[in-house]
């Protein structure tokens, strides 16, 4: 502890320092000078340069003083003038699906659902007998033409069954909330239709009973299962080589984007294990910071799990619990307080048990756990918050940190609840946008206009509101996430709502310092700070002075992590 204390007061004499004029005679590893700063640290403003060593930033200041602190052996990046912020903290996705996003068919941009059984023609060519055939992103309201014939706008499997009769077809909605799949995936999984839907999931039927293709929410996992049994009899090292080849695309394509820290929205304890593994060799690229999706009682036998903090030099922490509520707007499946607006009676789905999960919340409280809730409906954000309150009441002065991921439908009067158990709104500006266009179809106007995707009200109230893509759900481009954020604007250049819009600076925080905060590691990273990680990115656009419209298309100059240029487009 003594020697902390010591190196920090170092610190910070080096900082004063800097300010003025650096007197140290220690060569650093490398500084960044000519840029236009933005730190997120209020202290630290009027920055042009930043000195690193040891993988840590040292000094702050001119680009004049910063050099001084240079040697012939120091690493000099010049920003010529670009912006320069703390390396992006993406604050919710799943970085295991990404890894297969890239790896499988990529359905996000099809126009139609001719494009799609096109491109599973094409692949069932390739494919070997028995293969499944992935593919994901799909939705419903991005075609331009509705498929014949269709049932509530869903085309029928058959459609598929024709080009893949030998290979099972599982196509995942851009939400992960529903799938689609053909009729050897149906004969595999043992579904017919005359099997009962499981609770909270739908096997999506039409008016004379018969199976459309669509499965929601739980009714996936017996689909999941027919695709375990079919990867189960590949042996541990194979299956553990195919995920170590998609989760290196998968930190490829962070750096890539300026993501330096990942918040992992659900992992269970096998990709834990295997991540850890990497970390402790030394070869997470990104730094990781995992929510585990496991039952009560794997949670409860496998507690050593959650002793993973800093692994691998700080790549990788594990003290956190997720659990899905419910689903997602665009699927039916986001559990509403009143029926939906174009879905007669149907208030969506509750998709975890209410029981199951107090008892997750009360085992949290008591391993000091973070717990992070998926609650998109009203009604799943009102159950959340209660359940937290039944734990948070305990000790109300707690520092808890526990999240609500997505908080997209809210009740107005949930705000100063979230407040009240200082709770925080993990949103996703991107998901607004996305979404824009058949929110009010959903939850007619009253709704929308006053609980949907709600970030700045959250904000007004003093409630942390951190920012993410959800990606492979959205694109991981951090970007057109903060575009989203400070305008509001669908791709058809209508503002929804502009009165929630957040301000430049309100978004780039959400984006660094919100999310070092909602993973107990604001004093680590978040923003450009001594003695936090030098996790830095170089853009080609000031994103506190561009024009508003040339935000979403920014470049990533450079990524660097703990000192290290990983990614360089230059
Ligand atoms: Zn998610």
């Amino acid at each position: 502890m003594r020697k902390i204390l010591l190196t920090l007061s170092i610190l910070t004499l080096l900082t004063t320092q800097a300010c003025k004029e650096p007197q140290t005679t220690e060569s650093v590893d490398t500084i960044i000078f000519n840029g236009a700063f933005y730190t997120a640290d209020s202290i630290q403003k009027n920055v042009t340069a930043v000195a690193i060593k040891d993988g840590k930033i040292v000094a702050l200041g001119s680009t004049e003083d910063i050099q001084k602190m240079a040697s012939e052996k120091t690493e000099k990046i010049d920003a010529k003038g670009n912006f320069v912020m703390p390396g992006i903290i993406e604050g919710h996705g799943h970085i295991h699906g990404l890894g297969s996003s890239l790896v499988s068919l990529n359905l996000m941009e099809a126009k139609s659902w001719d494009e799609i059984v096109a491109m599973v023609a094409e692949a069932a060519k390739k494919a070997k007998p028995g293969d499944w055939i992935i593919g994901r992103g799909w939705h419903q309201e991005k075609w331009n033409t509705a498929p014949q014939p269709n049932h509530m706008g869903y085309p029928y499997h058959e459609s598929l069954d024709a080009v893949s009769p030998n290979n099972p077809v599982f196509l995942s909605h851009a939400s992960g909330h529903s799938c689609y799949v053909n009729a050897k995936a149906l004969e595999l999984s043992g579904i017919t239709d005359a099997t009962a839907n499981p609770s909270g999931g739908d096997i999506v039927k039409d008016g004379k009973k018969k199976i459309v293709g669509v499965l929601e929410e739980t009714a996936q996992r017996l689909i999941y299962q027919a695709y375990e049994t079919w990867e189960n009899q590949r042996s541990e090292a194979e299956r553990n080589a195919s995920w170590a080849k998609m989760f290196d695309l998968a930190e490829g394509e962070c750096l890539k984007n300026g993501i330096t820290s990942f918040h992992d929205a659900g992992s269970n304890f096998q990709q834990v294990a295997w991540m850890k593994a990497l970390a402790d060799s030394g070869k997470l690229k990104v730094r990781h910071w995992v929510m585990v999706r496991e039952g009560y009682t794997n949670l409860k036998t496998n507690k050593e799990a959650f002793k993973i903090k800093d692994a691998g030099n700080g790549k990788l922490t594990v003290q956190a619990v997720k659990v899905s509520l419910d689903g997602a707007l665009g699927s039916y499946g986001a559990w509403l307080l009143e029926p939906y607006s174009d879905r007669k009676g149907w208030v969506g789905l509750n998709t975890f048990n209410i029981d199951s999960l107090k008892a997750i919340a009360a085992f949290c409280w008591e391993n000091k756990l973070q717990l992070c809730v998926h609650a998109i409906g009203d009604k799943a954000n009102r159950e959340t918050i209660n359940i937290f309150a039944e734990q948070i009441q305990k000790q109300p002065s707690s520092d808890h940190r526990w999240r609500v991921e997505h908080a997209q439908h809210v009740n107005p009067s949930e705000i100063p609840r979230f407040k009240q158990w200082n709770v925080i709104a993990s949103m996703q500006s991107i998901h607004c946008t996305s979404d824009a266009p058949f929110v009010e179809k959903r939850l007619g106007k009253e709704r929308a206009a006053n609980g949907a995707y709600m970030w700045k009200a959250f904000l007004n109230a003093g409630v942390v509101v951190t920012n993410g893509t959800d990606v492979p759900v959205e694109k991981i481009d951090p970007f057109a996430c903060i575009y989203a954020a400070v305008t509001r604007k669908q791709k058809n250049g209508e503002a929804f709502y502009p009165e929630q819009k957040m301000t430049r600076e309100e978004a780039l925080y959400s984006y660094t310092m919100a999310n070092a905060y909602s993973s107990f590691q604001d004093k680590e990273k978040g923003s450009l700070s001594v003695g936090k990680y030098a996790d830095i990115v170089i853009l080609d656009k000031n994103l506190l002075t561009c024009d508003e419209e040339a935000i979403k298309s920014t470049k990533v100059i450079k990524t660097i992590v703990g000192g290290k240029t990983l990614y360089s487009n230059q």
